[in-house]
């Protein structure tokens, strides 16, 4: 596939662009303040910033090029566009919260996990650039938990990206913990999001679930 790439040079796109030319792929790396012509390009993915990701989305929708989007803090009302946009034009839009398996697993785990022990709170630990707080991936998992989950951010360097979900009952606590050390953790995923991309029905899926 020919793949344009928002967020180059950042420390995901860093990470990914090379291995999506590995496993085939013609990446059209972007950075800020680029804007090359998208026509022809089978998918966009973006890992760019909180304030970025809805411009990049609307201008690769609006050229009929589908995206996987893994850049977190779209709000309700961007999710919305997006699917509007994808739905008239009949085109994927693919947002994964978290792109590593460990991580979709730990959520599948606290959802499992909350019907037996309800009282559950999240702790999420990032690096001290991440710009969003609190991260897509605890938004994610609190509202599978049924949304009134209270979650707490924590940055700083030295971390990565890393999740608790503790849950509590009298005389126990049960905790499930994921930690990526290393930006690999998130390469399988976007390529199994590109590979089946097109298994999606048009407008916006959430969740690497869908295709698991
Ligand atoms: P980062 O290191 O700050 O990288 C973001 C990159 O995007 C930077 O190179 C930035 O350039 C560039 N950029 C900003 N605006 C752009 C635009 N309009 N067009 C093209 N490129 C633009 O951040 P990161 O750690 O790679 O993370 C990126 C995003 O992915 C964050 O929202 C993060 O939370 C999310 N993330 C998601 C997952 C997942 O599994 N879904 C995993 C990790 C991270 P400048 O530095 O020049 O501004």
């Amino acid at each position: 596939m020919k793949v344009a790439l928002f967020g180059r040079d950042g420390k995901v796109g860093a990470v990914l662009g090379p291995r999506l030319a590995e496993a085939g792929h013609v990446v059209l790396g972007i950075e800020v303040g680029e804007e090359p012509d998208l026509a022809g390009c089978d998918a966009a993915v973006d890992f760019t910033t909180p304030s970025a990701v809805l411009a990049n989305a609307r201008r690769a929708l609006r050229a009929g090029v589908p995206c996987v989007i893994g850049t977190t803090g779209l709000g309700e009302d961007g999710l919305a566009e997006l699917d509007t946009l994808a739905h008239e034009r009949g085109l994927r839009c693919l947002v994964v919260p978290n792109f590593a398996i460990g991580a979709v697993l730990m959520m599948r785990f606290a959802e499992e996990a909350a019907k037996a022990m309800p009282h559950v709170e999240i702790i999420e630990l990032h690096h001290e650039t991440k710009l969003d707080a609190p991260s897509g991936t605890a938004k994610a998992t609190a509202a599978r938990l049924g949304g009134n989950v209270p979650i707490h951010s924590v940055r700083l360097p030295g971390l990565v990206a890393h999740q608790e979900v503790i849950l509590g009952a009298p005389g126990q606590t049960l905790t499930i913990r994921h930690d990526t050390s290393s930006r690999e953790a998130f390469v399988p995923g976007v390529l199994l999001a590109l590979e089946r991309l097109a298994s999606l029905p048009p407008g916006l899926t959430v969740g690497l679930d869908a295709l698991l």
